[in-house]
């Protein structure tokens, strides 16, 4: 049975050696069967038919009203079991593989980074119950997520006002702020969040599922003090103060918000009270492969665009500038980039589906790769095209490279992947740099 997220004991597995709890080789074989070739088609055609027309959403003149006007179009994809596709078959959905999320990813995310975010989001959002959730909690709270009618939302609520980069920070830091206390077989939770993807709602409701990082235990030590509470429809308590104005993701909501007196019963702690750090960390893994992907699709529409501009356009000389040598190869070097950040994101969502013991290493490659190269090829991209790049009505360039701008800062800011991520890896003496060559 697919179950393509890392557990947070293969994470950090409690020998130190990633390699005696895994060990399955890498997967070196790019090419996709005909379902997946199927998969992929589909998605593609969804995102051509459905997403494209939801673009105009982005010209209301609000997040909110940008977002709720949306909802016609994430309806669809639940329809079409987009959301089920995200969740693996062992949870009771149609999810077989994390290679196939990226498949579909791709393809929603090149028409529609908005809409496609909104889905992530929800996604992300269900990672600390399918990682850390047990078969009782899963079968009663992923109910309303596997259904294909509706528009279902879940937030992964960890981000903060005043940032969240140090969560696990000993006092005088504060680390996490946000705090929960029992009360009579509850959890009553105050504090507040903020660009949490679609927290508050369709119409400031709040979302299906919300999954709140927060301090359970105020005088134990940040890796033991720190636990993920699910909080499930209905509730009271969800505030919404505003919402974020940024300039890509213009459909997309991001909120800031509070919890004042949010109240869930005491068994809604998702995993060991107190984990909540590493499963915080093991439901960012096959994000952090996705991002690749993103990125991966955000430089593929710049670069059909460019190409297309560069072939068409003579900008008042003799030859399309296609034919000029220094446009020719700087759209080769794009092309490169793209098909390199595409092999590294697929390789570590195999490396994830397979179990392989450098997948984790190779995911946060991907968020990191595939970020910061996506920002400097679609920047690239938008001096092959000139001055009409920057025309936001006329051009998608602009608002490629907004949306782009975000992937290095969001599913963990890359210093914070670099340190926590990588960095704290590399100084590990069990460090293996050839992990990833799967040598014998
Ligand atoms: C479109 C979008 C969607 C998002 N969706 C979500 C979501 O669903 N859920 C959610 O919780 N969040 C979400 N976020 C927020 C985002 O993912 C995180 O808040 C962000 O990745 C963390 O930001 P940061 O690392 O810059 O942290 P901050 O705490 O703001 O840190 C700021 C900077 O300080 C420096 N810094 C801080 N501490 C250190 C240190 N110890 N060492 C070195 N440098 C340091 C780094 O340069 C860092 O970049 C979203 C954001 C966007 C834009």
């Amino acid at each position: 049975m697919a179950k393509w997220f890392i557990s947070t004991e293969e994470l950090m597995p409690a020998s130190g050696d990633a390699k005696k709890s895994w060990g399955c080789p890498m997967p070196m074989n790019c090419s996709l069967d005909d379902r997946q070739r199927e998969l992929q088609a589909r998605a593609r055609r969804f995102a051509v038919d459905v997403l494209r027309e939801a673009r105009t959403a982005e010209n209301l003149p609000t997040p909110e009203k940008r977002f709720a006007a949306t909802k016609p179009a994430y309806e669809r994809m639940i329809a079409d079991g987009y959301l089920r596709l995200c969740i693996p078959e062992s949870a009771g959905g149609d999810g077989r593989s994390l290679v196939d999320t990226a498949l579909v990813y791709e393809e929603l995310y090149t028409e529609n980074a908005s809409v496609a975010l909104t889905l992530l989001g929800t996604m992300l959002g269900l990672q600390p119950l399918l990682v850390g959730g047990s078969a009782d909690q899963q079968k009663q709270m992923l109910a309303p997520f596997l259904e294909t009618s509706g528009a279902p939302l879940a937030g992964f609520c960890s981000s903060e006002p005043g940032g969240s980069a140090n969560p696990a920070a000993p006092p005088p830091g504060e680390g996490m702020r946000t705090r929960a206390v029992r009360r009579d077989g509850t959890w009553v939770i105050n504090g507040r969040k903020k660009w949490v993807s679609s927290a508050t709602g369709w119409n400031r409701d709040g979302a299906d599922l919300l999954c709140v990082v927060c301090r359970t235990d105020p005088d134990a030590a940040p890796d033991k003090g720190i636990s993920i509470l699910a909080v499930e429809k209905p509730y009271e308590g969800v505030v919404f103060e505003r919402a974020i104005t940024s300039p890509g993701y213009r459909a997309h909501l991001l909120p800031e918000f509070s919890f004042r007196d949010v109240t869930v019963p005491a068994e809604n702690v998702l995993g060991e009270e107190g984990g909540g750090l590493p499963l915080s960390a093991a439901s960012f893994v096959g994000a952090s492969a996705l991002v690749g992907v993103l990125g991966v699709a955000l430089m593929r529409a710049a670069f059909e665009h460019s190409l297309h501009f560069a072939r068409t356009e003579r900008r008042g000389g003799i030859v399309p500038i296609i034919e000029h040598q220094a446009v020719g190869y700087a759209l080769v070097d794009a092309k490169i980039a793209i098909e390199a950040t595409r092999s590294l994101a697929w390789r570590a969502s195999a490396a994830i589906d397979a179990r392989h013991p450098a997948a984790v290493e190779l995911a946060n490659h991907s968020k990191i790769f595939g970020s910061e190269t996506a920002v400097r090829v679609i920047t690239d991209l938008m001096r092959v095209v000139g001055i009409d790049s920057y025309d936001d009505e006329n051009d998608p360039l602009n608002g490629l490279l907004q949306d782009a701008l975000a992937l290095p800062i969001f599913a963990g800011g890359n210093m914070g992947v670099r340190r926590r991520g990588l960095h704290a890896m590399l100084a590990n003496p069990g460090y293996d740099p050839l992990a990833a060559l799967d040598r014998s």
